[in-house]
């Protein structure tokens, strides 16, 4: 209510964009745009300043003096495509507001915005399979394209990683080790003694469990493959546009990917279809 804004400014469009802020990140957000519409002379806050305020808030600073090697601008433009295909390309996976190549905060050479369409609090197998697969889309673009892997995907297997052992740990999602918790309470264990004497599990339980994560990450990681090699031609265009222009909305996106949708479309059904993956 303070500040004056631009006639563009759409208010539907701003709350997608900050699904889960807290009133102090959307006053910070406020406050920034504002900041950033000052300091480009202008009488009323817009839209686009409202857009680098929240990008500026959801992804870093921008570091801008940062520059990556030609190979290495490849392989980020095949890894963030790689993310946004993905997600584009399963239902009930976050909608994607941009991607960048351009580096952005600490170890991050590249980013995908996701918009969250809906808070959400409960998800089901099929969702957190989704999300998993988004998170090695850009892991599994790489391999595809260039054979070989990078470090690159490293906070993101991390979360695929903490994803895959709470659906066999904590959710009881995994069928053969049954609707079971194997987390043990939340409790430190008396100095000098070992953490795992508190494993509520047998060792051969635990063994069990870690072959059943492998297992479905591996399972998640091969769709997500055979998803990007179906869809090739779109992965190929995007991260060509992405070199180009460094940055792809989700209108120039939604575009790339709609143009090539018909060829593909009954194999794109099939790896919506969570029953019909191996
Ligand atoms: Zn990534």
């Amino acid at each position: 209510k303070r500040i004056r804004t631009g006639p563009a400014v759409d208010m539907g469009n701003l709350a997608e964009l900050t699904v889960g802020f807290t009133g102090a990140d959307i006053a910070k957000l406020v406050n920034e745009a504002a900041l950033i519409a000052t300091r480009r002379g202008a009488e009323a806050v817009d839209m686009s300043d409202f857009m680098a305020a929240a990008e500026h808030i959801l992804a870093g600073l921008k570091k801008s003096n940062r520059v990556l090697g030609p190979s290495e601008r490849r392989i980020v433009a095949y890894h963030e495509m790689g993310h946004a295909l993905v997600a584009l390309s399963l239902s009930g996976a976050d909608r994607v507001h941009k991607v960048s190549i351009i580096p952005r905060g600490v170890g991050s050479l590249g980013y995908t915005i996701p918009r969250a369409s809906e808070d959400r609090f409960l998800m089901t197998r099929e969702e957190l399979e989704n999300r998993m697969a988004v998170l090695l889309g850009g892991r599994a673009a790489e391999r595809l394209v260039f054979g070989t892997i990078s470090t690159g995907a490293a906070d993101d297997l991390q979360k695929v990683t903490d994803i895959a052992r709470s659906m066999a740990m904590r959710y009881g999602m995994i069928e053969e080790l049954g609707p079971i918790t194997y987390e043990p309470e939340a409790q430190t264990p008396p100095p000098g003694r070992d953490p795992r004497a508190i494993q509520p599990y047998s060792e051969a339980t635990a063994r069990r469990i870690d072959s059943l994560v492998q297992e479905l990450v591996a399972r998640v990681f091969n769709r997500t493959l055979s998803l990007l090699r179906s869809r090739r031609e779109v992965l190929e265009e995007g991260a060509t546009r992405l070199l180009a222009q460094e940055t792809l909305t989700e209108e120039e996106l939604l575009v790339l990917v709609n143009r090539v949708r018909g060829s593909d479309a009954e194999m794109h059904e099939k790896q919506l279809t969570p029953a019909a993956v191996a």
